[in-house]
């Protein structure tokens, strides 16, 4: 998977965000596979080998998860 840069975030998210209620960058979120709290305008765009745009955690490429992978801080543990 090859990175891409998105030069406007928020927009990138109005378009490739694949659930209703598109969070504001500045919003924290929890990736459970990495276990890290992260900012939402962090994210990371990485394009398949079909052509497929992931939107990936921050800590990608050594965190896989993707904006499927993330959950409201709190739901699984309390934020620090
Ligand atoms: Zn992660």
């Amino acid at each position: 998977m090859i990175e891409i840069q998105i030069e406007d975030k928020q927009m990138y998210l109005v378009d490739n965000y694949p659930f209703d209620g598109i969070p504001d960058l500045r919003e924290k979120r929890h990736c459970i596979h990495c276990d890290e709290i992260i900012i939402v305008g962090d994210f990371k765009v990485y394009v398949g080998n079909d052509g497929f745009e992931f939107i990936c955690c921050p800590n990608a490429p050594e965190c896989d998860g993707t904006v499927i992978d993330w959950v409201p801080v709190g739901l699984w543990k309390d934020e620090e």
